[in-house]
């Protein structure tokens, strides 16, 4: 009965407990445990631990880029992010990276700005990122950490009792998970290709050109055959298979871009 409880109810209650989530953009759905305010709170703690370690730039050319496309990109994701409180902060770096998290922070390095020869391509770039926060996907995974660390301590009780698995142990697990994994781990490459798809349809609402992210992807690889392994990378895996897949389905979305173009157009804001 023991066994039961510990290996078939507890895991089941929890994946009650944690609800689903549906991602406003594809539809998809999936166990998410931590409470929004939950990531919002951890999300403001983690930026501004950021821009006390990393040199915040202040370049004006630079920060009016991302003011302007991180803006447009913000109005077009509306409430995907309830209540968000959007910051874009550019970091002097040669890093090719740049990062989003819960709450609506967003820093780019300025290596990644050089990279990004169109607005457009930052577009991309920035909606992808945005893409995994409005997804949940750091709370996603960690949930599933969870289920996993929900089985082992399960598995531990059996054997030896030497662990309790009551919920108080679990919550810790959880929070100390997102803070330390959930934002650090390689994405899955289900949640990648969700993120591309996410960022083309942000990008192309807020007047972006999607094919964008063909070039742009393009060059990323060059870059990462370079002497300098972007860091981007090492969390996004990049491959051919990538940038086959962004040709195939970029062009679905330029009646959206088209259409929003042709409105800033006509509200004379080109
Ligand atoms: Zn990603």
């Amino acid at each position: 009965m023991k066994t039961f409880l510990r290996c078939v109810f507890i895991p089941a209650f929890l994946t009650v407990l944690a609800g689903c989530y549906t991602n406003p953009v594809t539809g998809r759905q999936y166990a998410v445990l931590v409470p929004q305010e939950t990531e919002r709170a951890l999300g403001e703690q983690s930026f501004s631990e950021v821009k006390k370690t990393e040199k915040v730039s202040s370049n004006p050319i630079l920060n009016a880029r991302v003011n302007t496309v991180g803006k447009r990109i913000a109005t077009a994701i509306g409430t995907d992010i309830p209540n968000a409180q959007w910051e874009f902060v550019v970091f002097e770096s040669k890093e090719l990276n740049a990062f989003a998290l819960p709450g609506g922070k967003v820093g780019v390095y300025s290596g990644l700005l050089d990279l990004a020869e169109s607005d457009s391509e930052l577009a991309i770039v920035m909606g992808h990122e945005i893409g995994h926060v409005v997804a949940r996907h750091g709370s996603k995974r960690m949930t599933e950490g969870i289920a996993t660390a929900a089985v082992g301590l399960v598995g531990a009780e059996v054997v030896s009792d030497k662990y309790g698995a009551d919920k108080k142990d679990l919550f810790l697990l959880a929070y100390g998970g997102v803070s330390a994994l959930g934002y650090v781990l390689p994405h899955s490459r289900d949640d990648e290709s969700e993120a591309d798809q996410m960022g083309l349809y942000y990008a192309a609402k807020a007047g972006y050109d999607p094919r964008a992210a063909v070039t742009f992807w393009e060059r990323m690889t060059a870059a990462k055959e370079g002497p300098k392994l972007p860091a981007i990378l090492s969390t996004h895996p990049s491959d051919a298979q990538r940038i086959a897949n962004l040709r195939a389905t970029a062009p679905n979305f330029v009646p959206l871009y088209e259409q929003a173009a042709k409105a800033r157009e006509a509200a004379g804001t080109p």
